[in-house]
């Protein structure tokens, strides 16, 4: 499989986040559960003008899964899904940020939203994970496709089975060191006060389903 290259203001910032940045790592979840929530309201308005299609709002949510042996954590969502080449646009560039004004208010209160404010949400993940994999399918699509990165030195996709429309994000959460432990992002209770505490206001239900071992 070809590994493609990250393109270089990509690789400088994904730089100062994995390094520079170690406060306020838990909001990594805050932006994948917003990416989540950004890809159902896609759905959403697509059926205010699409009579093909309806919304169905008890089929839209948000699940986060942890499984605490294998260090997983996964977030999935019924969201609009992404085509093969969306995965290599969207998560291949970091500059790209087509939902800023989604963003709400709420995001902002704590102060601290440099990585919402650049626009550099899904790369957060690269924070608490040193691998990540995302498994889409489009709406309007059968195909689906498997992107993965260890966000140092780019990334692969390859084309894989996906039962239904949506995307499905598995971080392989850290390694603890001496200095540092993760953890708590496989803890459902720490990750309930984060999701509590970050994404109170998204407007779809967050399931939870946790592995305790
Ligand atoms: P932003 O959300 O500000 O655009 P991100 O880095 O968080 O920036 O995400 C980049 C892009 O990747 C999004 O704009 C969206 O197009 C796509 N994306 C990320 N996560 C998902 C998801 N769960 N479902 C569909 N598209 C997604
Ligand atoms: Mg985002």
């Amino acid at each position: 499989m070809e590994k493609k290259q990250f393109k270089a203001e990509s690789k400088r910032l994904l730089d100062m986040m994995i390094n520079s940045i170690y406060t306020h790592r838990e909001i990594f979840l805050r932006e994948l559960i917003s990416n989540a929530s950004d890809a159902i309201d896609k759905i959403y308005y697509r059926a205010l003008t699409d009579d093909k299609l309806t919304f169905e709002k008890d089929s839209y949510y948000i699940k986060i899964e942890s499984d605490r042996e294998n260090r997983m954590l996964q977030i999935t969502d019924t969201g609009i899904g992404m085509t093969k080449e969306e995965l290599e646009e969207n998560l291949g560039v970091i500059a790209k940020s087509g939902s800023l004004a989604f963003k709400s208010e709420n995001e902002m209160k704590d102060g601290c939203d440099i990585i919402g404010q650049f626009g550099v949400g899904f790369y957060s993940a690269f924070m608490v994970a040193d691998k990540v994999r995302v498994t889409s399918r489009a709406l309007g699509s059968d195909a689906a496709y498997r992107w993965e990165s260890d966000g140092l030195d780019g990334y692969t996709v390859e084309k894989c089975e996906k039962d239904s429309v949506g995307t499905l994000i598995e971080l392989k959460i850290k390694e603890n060191t001496e200095d540092e432990n993760f953890d708590e992002y496989l803890d459902q209770y720490s990750i309930k006060s984060i999701v509590k505490r970050y994404s109170d206001f998204i407007r779809y239900p967050i399931k939870m389903e946790m592995k305790e071992s």
